[in-house]
């Protein structure tokens, strides 16, 4: 703390700078229109609300998930997400998702790793790492 506050009077300009510096631009895959886009909106709303927990019981997501439970979670699309209680997306806001972000923040196990499916930012979950309700 010290030693930031001591770069702050010695470089006051250049650390706003840092500070201020743009999000990376978020990229658009030109190839999205070739397959179909996962469905979005409205219909995604009428999809069952599923709570996804970690082998330790504890609730990591809801998640809109258009057959329920009846099918394996392999994946989840970051905007299907309707509940986030440990605040895992709000804290990589306006950034891509980390591999640090896809982590168990009872037990610190990872679920999942960031990607993207079909276009979208998506987690891919490592298999048998959660479980649904
Ligand atoms: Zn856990």
């Amino acid at each position: 703390m010290l030693w930031s506050a001591l770069l702050m009077m010695l470089f006051p300009y250049s650390l706003r700078a840092l500070s201020l510096s743009p999000l990376p631009c978020r990229s658009v895959h030109s190839g999205a229109a070739l397959y179909a886009m996962p469905k979005r909106g409205s219909v995604v709303d009428s999809y069952r609300s599923v709570d996804i927990l970690c082998t330790c019981r504890t609730k990591l997501f809801t998640y809109k998930k258009k057959n329920g439970t009846k099918s394996n979670l392999v994946k989840m699309y970051v905007e299907r997400i309707v509940d986030d209680p440990f605040g895992i997306l709000t804290a990589s806001e306006g950034n891509e998702l980390t591999e640090d972000d896809c982590v168990c923040s009872n037990c610190n196990q990872k679920f999942g790793r960031p990607g993207v499916i079909k276009g979208l930012p998506a987690i891919k979950i490592i298999g048998n790492r959660v479980r649904m309700k």
